[in-house]
């Protein structure tokens, strides 16, 4: 559990979970491929290779011909502000405040009144080249302060907050003009003037915490999805050898509808699936035909104030296992769900159900938008949280490790389907 809340510490931005896990990999004898480059894949090989640094795919050849591809995918964004490109917007009283937009559908209000700073990465001028930087400005800079009880006589009456003025973070007072650049650079390890391009988010300076009576919840930014991108990672690593190629997917831009191209609608992972095909001379059909996904996105529990707006009879609790989603927002069908449900009895790991309640339309998932690309298998799954999209989301301390299970025994099977009989194994 600690090693999660490690992980969530030292990843305030989607860049820096990918530089992360890719430390993993590469610490574990995986190989870092280019996109730009010709593939040579050796049986018994490890792989990975990244887009956009933002998105990471890693995988294993078997030592013979394989069965197909056993996948799973999760998101590496989570709502936050973006930072706009000319930042500082001078107030009255020579306030100094970031200029900011919403990235995804965040709960507005928890960001007020907490220290906050940026992370994202730096495109920097290093002579003919343009190099990437991770960036984080490891220090309380700014806050996004609340206006005071006495005079919004609403704050407390569902007060509508305006993202254009009500949620912009003040940086500093007086002479502030430049400051930001500056520091932005001094953290990329640049000159100001060599910063030719940003992509920057505000954060939480709050540290991922666990806490409880017993210690049962953890609490932390981005639980959703970076939760179920560590459980799969880490069943992933642990997982034994199969007769199928285990893919470890972690695609970008899920709370903005995955368009780009490291996004779930873009087509990284076809052209992954169709790269090792052709490196390993195998007929994508039948590879596709014996494959498996399972879509890792965290889910709902049950409100310990307001159960009303659980469905009746589908009500996942935090720490009680694996969450299986169903409806028509998701991909699980029966198929999906029996595969699955099959799995986690070998594994010893706890199901639960989640459903929409019937006038609620819930979120989307990356299981239905990867299928319009590569059509597949798929189970829609998660773990229970509280408070999703909140800068600070609460979970069940014990769930991760419930993932961890299943994911490892998943990626140890093989899958395969033959005119409607199915064989895990
Ligand atoms: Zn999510």
């Amino acid at each position: 559990m600690n090693d999660l809340l490690t992980f969530l510490a030292g990843s305030p931005s989607r860049f820096h979970a990918v530089a992360n896990l890719s430390r993993r990999l590469t610490e574990a004898g995986y190989i870092r491929l280019s996109e730009s480059r010709t593939w040579e894949l050796a049986p018994g090989g490890k792989y990975f290779v990244t887009r956009n640094g933002s998105a990471l795919l890693a995988f294993r050849v078997p030592r013979r011909d394989f069965t197909g591809f056993m996948l799973s995918a999760s998101h590496s964004d989570h709502p936050s502000f973006h930072v706009k490109e000319n930042a500082e917007l001078p107030g009255v009283e020579g306030y100094v405040r970031l200029n900011t937009e919403r990235y995804g559908g965040q709960l507005l209000s928890t960001w007020a009144d907490r220290p906050l700073t940026v992370a994202g990465r730096a495109l920097v001028r290093a002579g003919d080249a343009i190099e990437t930087r991770l960036v984080y400005i490891d220090r309380d800079l700014l806050l996004i302060p609340n206006v005071a009880s006495h005079m919004n006589r609403a704050a407390n009456d569902g007060f509508k907050y305006d993202p254009k003025c009500d949620t912009l973070p003040l940086l500093g007072i007086g002479e502030a003009k430049g400051t930001f650049r500056a520091l932005v650079a001094q953290a990329a390890g640049c000159e100001a003037g060599d910063i030719l391009g940003t992509d920057l988010y505000l954060c939480l300076r709050q540290k991922p915490v666990q806490w409880g009576a017993e210690n049962e919840f953890i609490s932390a930014a981005a639980l959703d999805d970076l939760q179920c991108a560590y459980g799969c990672f880490e069943g992933f690593l642990a997982a034994a050898d199969s007769d199928s190629v285990p893919v470890y997917v972690l695609l970008d831009n899920e709370e903005v509808h995955s368009l780009t191209k490291q996004g779930a609608d873009g087509t990284f992972l076809r052209d992954l699936v169709d790269r090792v095909c052709a490196a390993l001379g195998r007929d994508r059909a039948t590879a596709v035909a014996n494959s498996f996904l399972v879509s890792a996105d965290n889910a709902h529990a049950v409100h310990p104030n307001h159960p009303e707006y659980a469905d009746p009879t589908h009500r996942p609790v935090m720490n009680g296992g694996v969450v299986i989603k169903h409806g028509v927002r998701y991909a699980t069908d029966g198929v999906a769900q029996a595969v699955f449900i099959s799995l986690c009895e070998k594994a010893g790991v706890p199901v639960q159900y989640f459903a929409n309640r019937s006038d609620l339309p819930g979120g989307g998932t990356l299981g239905l938008i990867s299928s319009s690309h590569v059509s597949l298998n798929t189970v829609d799954v998660g773990l229970a949280q509280l408070a999703m999209h909140s800068c600070f989301e609460t979970a069940g301390a014990r769930d991760t490790d419930y993932l961890i299970a299943a994911m490892r025994a998943f990626y140890s099977s093989s899958f395969r389907e033959e005119n409607g009989v199915f064989l895990l194994a």
